[in-house]
């Protein structure tokens, strides 16, 4: 079963949470009842704290390496 995070938009409670895709998403916060957003694509990853910067330098190296090799005739 997939993991979700969740994050209190009253209290900044983050937790994570086991569902079923067929499950309900969560809507209130477990430490003050208050309404919890669903974070997306970030399981594993806390928001905690300042300077946490993602460089997703991915679509960088994506770039077809054009190898000069592809010229034999
Ligand atoms: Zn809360």
């Amino acid at each position: 079963m997939p993991t979700y995070s969740y994050a209190c938009t009253a209290c900044s409670h983050a937790f994570d949470a086991v569902q079923s895709i067929h499950d309900d998403a969560l809507t209130d916060c477990p430490e003050c009842t208050g309404a919890v957003r669903k974070q997306f694509g970030s399981v594993g990853v806390t928001f905690k704290g300042s300077g946490f910067y993602r460089t997703d330098s991915r679509s960088e190296s994506k770039k077809p390496a054009k190898s000069a090799t592809s010229s034999k005739s």
